[in-house]
């Protein structure tokens, strides 16, 4: 019988924990396999450690991991991954967006032969701007990792053990799963599931958080963006070529021209803002190294359950 670990980052979630585990447990009893589920406190300050203290009180097969502090999303997931001992890891947001109850599906899937099975959030629940980002980043994604997925923002997924080993075994800080997942999966599967809207509380991920993570992906994954700004600084060199001849050419024949000057102006800023776009890129992949050759910690867990 495989047995099954459900990871769960929480992120201050103390209304809808009890609800969670509740939900939780009756699907994965109807399973009839052995379970596990490790709730990762990732520094809640709204009592959401007393309520997993008391989870795992009532119920052994609850574990629960808890950072000092807050130290983000992909960082609890991969410290439930670290711990988790079942032959299948199912990942899950603790704020009841994914519902437990499609667990099941995810693992018949799984069953059929895939590697990695991800949730494709139907009905999604989210602000139109989000999702709008969300299709664009799902492109790019795809292209990077070189796995087609239609939502790679779903949380709700399920890996098989060697895929588990593969992420654990990375010493890199990479701050997102399910790309990391695929680059290392033989064959990857993606099932439609339900999108609950959230019932309490905002969603974690603003504006400036979003973009970081997106950033991080990017550069994380592959340097086609930093060829990618060569080609374009390649290109832009040689335009600005062609127009220096040009009105090198014009100047002998028709004399020196002045009032282009704010056009030029104009395409001064495209350029500059080329190159602080370029210096920028580079500084992510320089960052990059610095965290790598730091070897700090990922996380520092405080207590564990
Ligand atoms: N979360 C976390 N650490 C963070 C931010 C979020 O552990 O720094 C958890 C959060 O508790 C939830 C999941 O990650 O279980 C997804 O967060 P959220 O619902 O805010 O994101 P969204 O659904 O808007 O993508
Ligand atoms: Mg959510």
């Amino acid at each position: 019988m495989k047995a099954l670990s459900v990871v769960i980052p929480v992120f201050n979630e103390v209304t809808t924990l009890v609800d969670l585990y509740e939900r939780l447990a009756r699907t994965l009893e109807d399973l009839g396999r052995p379970w596990e589920i490790i709730f990762v406190d990732d520094g809640s300050t709204d009592g959401s450690a007393d309520v997993l203290r008391a989870l795992h009180a009532q119920d052994p097969a609850v574990r629960v991991v808890r950072f000092n502090r807050n130290y983000g999303q992909h960082a609890a997931v991969f410290a439930g991954m670290e711990r988790a001992r079942g032959d299948v890891v199912v990942t899950l947001d603790a704020d009841l967006q994914n519902p437990p109850e499609e667990i099941p599906v995810l693992l018949r899937r799984l069953e059929e032969g895939a590697d990695v099975v991800g949730g494709a959030r139907v009905n999604r629940h989210d602000p139109w701007f989000r999702r709008l980002a969300s299709r664009a980043v799902n492109r790019a994604t795809s292209a990077i990792v070189g796995v087609r997925m239609t939502d790679y923002g779903c949380m709700l997924r399920a890996y098989r053990r060697p895929v588990v080993d593969q992420i654990v075994a990375c010493h890199e800080i990479s701050r997102f799963i399910p790309a990391l997942a695929n680059t290392f999966a033989g064959s990857v599967a993606e099932v439609p599931v339900e999108h609950a809207p959230r019932r309490e509380g905002r969603s974690k991920y603003g504006l400036l958080r979003l973009l970081r993570l997106n950033m991080d992906l990017m550069t994380g994954f592959s340097l086609l963006p930093i060829q990618a700004v060569s080609l374009a600084g390649v290109l832009v060199a040689a335009l600005g070529l062609g127009f220096a001849i040009f009105l090198g050419i014009r100047r002998l024949f028709v004399g020196p021209e002045v009032e282009g000057v704010f056009t030029l102006f104009a395409i001064l800023f495209f350029f500059v803002g080329l190159q602080i776009l370029a210096l920028g890129l580079i500084g992510e992949y320089v960052g990059r190294i610095y965290q790598e050759v730091r070897r700090r910690p990922r996380y520092v867990v405080s207590e564990t359950l």
